[in-house]
């Protein structure tokens, strides 16, 4: 059986990269699993064990990384992330496509160990576009959006690593941009 792909799928927080996945992770021909993470981060409200993360204690995360569990791992504000080993390896061994979605710093690890992963970057429009939305939705003050906007120029340079950029202007163009990228892999 062939190998499934590996997956790197990153972008800027809030640019609709979770939007995307729910949509295209029910696609049967894609054949996609994804890939849960572990991290020391409190669970938000909602937030499912083992669904959306595996949460552990930094103590945890430590043991992981000294043991090899994890095939990349990354510290992003004032938390630890990392993806655990054996269920990409597994899945892949059952030609499933493996989806990680991970930042940048992850996906540069990522990258560099496995050379023929497949890498897609979100990207909102532009950076006035993503500004127009912050300040119309109004629920940040002119700081934050101040703060926020130079994350996103900084982000905006992190697309270079990346094999494909894709705009989420329109959700259904995104999905089947991606969907495309996916299929035109799987079909090499
Ligand atoms: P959040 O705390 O908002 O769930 O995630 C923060 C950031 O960490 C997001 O950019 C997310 O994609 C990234 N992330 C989630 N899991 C992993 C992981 O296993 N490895 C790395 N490197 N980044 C991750």
């Amino acid at each position: 059986m062939k190998k499934g792909l590996l997956i790197v799928f990153s972008g800027l927080s809030g640019v609709g990269k979770g939007t995307i996945l729910k949509e295209l992770m029910p696609m049967e021909d894609l054949n996609l699993a994804y890939s849960v993470s572990m991290t020391t981060r409190a669970p938000r409200e909602g937030e499912v064990e083992g669904v959306n993360y595996f949460f552990v204690t930094k103590k945890r995360f430590l043991e992981a990384i000294r043991n090899g569990e994890l095939l990349e791992h990354a510290r992003f504000v004032d938390n630890d992330y990392g993806t655990p080993k054996k269920y990409v390896e597994e899945m892949r061994e059952q030609g499933k496509n493996v989806i990680l979605e991970i930042e940048i710093k992850g996906a540069k690890q990522i990258m560099k160990k496995c050379p023929d992963a497949l890498s897609i970057y979100i990207v909102p429009p532009s950076i006035e576009e993503l500004e127009r939305r912050l300040r119309e939705r109004g629920t940040e003050d002119e700081e934050t959006i101040m703060k926020r906007i130079s994350k996103a120029k900084k982000e905006m340079k992190d697309t270079a690593f990346y094999e494909h950029v894709v705009c989420n202007d329109v959700l259904e163009v995104a999905v089947q941009e991606v969907r495309e990228i996916i299929l035109n892999e799987m079909n090499k």
